[in-house]
C-alpha cells in the first residue's frame, strides 16, 4: 500500500469510504507530515489541528452510522491564507491583518466543509497576493519543496509547497494575474485559473475584482477537476458569478484530444528559456499524436498585455486596499488625537514595500490628468486582448503556450528589481484580462526542476481543459510529492 501522502486526494477518499483508513487516521498523517517537513519548507502560516481532528472524528462517527459524507471526506486541504475562515486568523499575508479572525467563511470553504474536505490549515503568500514568489510575505520565507535556494512561486507559494511536498493532496489558491498557475508551474503541481465568475469570491480578500479568482491546486488533474466540481456554481453573495451549469468534469477526463484544435501562438513563446520551449512543443505533439489537430493563430496585441495588467491590477488594488485604514480593517496604530496620523502610522507601518508600491502606482494612474493617458489606455488595450482571444478561439479550442518564461528562481534574485519580477507573469496575466480558464500541467522536469505547460479555452470550457491535461499527465506522469531535502531517484 502506498503512504497515504503519495495518493491522491481521490484515492484518499476511496481509501476512507471502504474503511481502510480513518478520517483520524488521516488527519493524523497529515499533521505528522506538516510537523516533519515544513520547517523547513514554511507552506503553513496557520495549522488548524483541533477544528480538523473535530471534523475527522464526525465524519468517523457517521461512516459507522452509514451517514451520508460528502464527495471530499477523509480528504486534506489546504487554503490560501487571503480566504476568510471563521474564528480562524486570516492575514492575506499581511502584517496589518495578523490579528484578524473573521466572523465568517469565505463561499468556497463553506463549500469545502459541506463536502467534508478536513481543512488543514492555512497557507502563506505574497502579501495581498501581490507577488511571484511568496517572498513579500509578512511573516515567513517558503522554500520550493524540489530546492531550498529557489522561490516556490507566488503568490500561493504556501499552497503549491504543500501539494507538492505531500503535506496535502490539494489545495485552494487565489489567482489574479497567475498567482495559481505559476507556483503550481515552479513546485510540479497542477493548478486551475478558472473562468471568471466561475467561483465565488465572497470572503477572498480582494486584489483587483475585475480579475481575481480562486483556483484550485492538486498532484493530478482528476483531483483538480474535483475541486473545481465543488467549489463552482453561483453564488447570491458574490454577484460576480454567473448561473451557468457547473458540468461533471471528472467525465471529461477519459474523453482524450481526438479532434481537439490546438495552437501553440508564437507570441507565447517570445522570451521563453529553449528548455521550456521544448517541453511545449513536446506537449504539442502529445497532443497531436492523441488525435488532436494542430492549428496557427495569432495574438496581435500580446506584447500589451504585460503593461496593461500593471495598470489596471494596481488600480484597482489602490482602490480595494482603501479599507485597510485602522477603522474598518487592519491593526491599529496610535495616531494621538489625530485622525489623518492614525491612519499614516497604521498603513504606513502595516504595509509592505510591494503593497505600497501597488497603490502609488494604481492611485497615479487613476488621477485627475493621468487617468486617460494610463486606467482608460489600459483598458481599451484589455479589449484588444479580448478581441484577439475571440478571435483565436474561433480556430482553436485550446492554446498551449509555456506556464511562466523561465525555470523558478533563486531568493533575491527578482525581489530587487520589481519589472523583472513583474515579467515573470507575462504567460499567465492575459487568461486572467480576458477571462479565459486556463490549466498549467507538470511536464517533467529540465536541469532538475519542475516545468509547467499551460493550455486556455474559451470561457467555460474547463472541462477541455481536464480533457487535454489528463493526455499530458498520461505522458508526462503526475509529478510525485517531494520530500525536501531528500534526492530522487532518476533525476539530475
Ligand atoms: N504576480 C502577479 C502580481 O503580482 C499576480 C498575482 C496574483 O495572481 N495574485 O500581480
Amino acid at each position: 500500500m502506498a503512504l497515504w501522502w503519495q495518493e491522491s486526494g481521490q484515492e484518499l477518499h476511496r481509501s476512507f469510504l471502504t474503511g481502510e483508513r480513518s478520517a483520524r487516521e488521516i488527519a493524523q498523517a497529515a499533521l505528522a507530515r506538516v510537523a516533519a517537513v515544513d520547517t523547513s519548507l514554511g507552506a503553513f502560516l496557520t495549522v488548524m489541528a483541533e477544528p480538523m481532528l473535530a471534523q475527522a472524528a464526525d465524519q468517523d462517527r457517521r461512516r459507522e452510522a452509514g451517514g451520508p459524507l460528502g464527495r471530499l471526506a477523509g480528504v486534506p486541504v489546504a487554503v490560501k491564507d487571503n480566504l476568510a475562515t471563521r474564528g480562524v486568523v486570516t492575514t492575506a499575508g499581511s502584517a496589518l491583518l495578523a490579528n484578524w479572525a473573521p466572523p465568517y467563511s469565505a463561499t468556497v470553504v463553506e463549500r469545502l466543509l459541506a463536502a467534508d474536505a478536513l481543512i488543514l490549515g492555512k497557507t502563506n503568500l505574497d502579501e495581498f497576493a501581490m507577488g511571484s514568489s511568496t517572498e513579500h510575505s509578512a511573516f515567513r520565507k517558503t522554500v520550493n519543496p524540489h530546492r531550498a535556494d529557489l522561490v516556490p512561486g507566488g503568490s500561493s507559494g504556501g499552497s503549491a509547497a504543500a501539494v507538492a511536498a505531500g503535506m496535502a493532496p490539494v489545495a485552494l489558491g487565489s489567482e489574479t494575474g497567475g498567482s495559481v498557475r505559476q507556483p503550481a508551474a515552479y513546485c510540479g503541481a497542477v493548478g486551475l485559473k478558472p473562468t471568471y465568475g466561475r467561483i465565488s469570491r465572497y470572503g477572498l480578500v480582494a486584489f483587483a475584482s475585475s480579475l481575481d479568482q480562486v483556483g484550485p491546486l492538486g498532484r493530478t488533474v482528476g483531483d483538480v477537476a474535483e475541486l473545481l466540481a465543488v467549489i463552482a456554481g453561483v453564488d447570491p453573495a458574490d454577484p460576480s458569478t454567473v448561473d451557468e451549469p457547473v458540468p461533471d468534469y471528472g467525465e471529461h477526463l477519459a474523453r482524450g484530444a481526438t479532434g481537439l484544435r490546438v495552437a501553440m501562438p508564437a507570441e507565447l513563446r517570445e522570451g521563453v528559456d529553449p528548455a521550456l520551449s521544448a517541453r511545449c512543443a513536446d506537449a504539442l505533439r502529445t497532443l497531436a499524436t492523441a488525435g488532436a489537430v494542430v492549428k496557427e493563430v495569432r495574438l496581435p496585441h500580446l506584447a500589451a498585455a504585460l503593461a496593461t495588467y500593471y495598470v489596471i491590477a494596481p488600480a484597482e488594488a489602490s482602490s480595494n486596499l482603501a479599507r485597510f485604514d485602522g477603522v474598518r480593517y487592519g491593526v491599529r496604530q496610535p495616531g494621538g488625537d489625530d485622525l489623518v496620523e492614525m491612519y499614516r502610522q497604521t498603513r504606513g507601518r502595516g504595509f509592505g514595500p510591494e503593497v505600497k508600491r501597488r497603490i502609488m502606482i494604481g492611485t497615479y494612474a487613476l488621477s485627475a490628468g493621468y487617468v486617460d493617458a494610463f486606467y482608460l489606455q489600459a483598458q481599451r488595450l484589455r479589449r484588444l486582448l479580448e478581441e484577439d482571444f475571440a478571435r483565436a478561439f474561433t480556430e482553436a479550442d485550446l492554446l498551449l503556450s509555456p506556464t511562466t518564461p523561465s525555470l523558478p528562481f533563486a531568493f533575491g534574485e527578482k525581489s530587487a528589481d520589481p519589472l523583472a519580477m513583474y515579467a515573470n507573469d507575462a504567460l499567465t496575466l492575459p487568461a486572467n484580462l480576458v477571462g479565459v480558464p486556463a490549466l498549467s500541467v507538470p511536464a517533467g522536469k529540465s536541469g532538475g526542476l519542475p516545468v509547467g505547460v499551460q493550455l486556455m479555452a474559451r470561457p467555460w470550457q474547463e472541462g477541455l481543459l481536464f480533457q487535454a491535461g489528463q493526455v499530458l499527465e498520461d505522458h508526462f506522469g503526475a509529478m510525485p510529492p517531494v520530500t525536501p531535502g531528500e534526492r530522487e531517484p532518476g533525476h539530475d
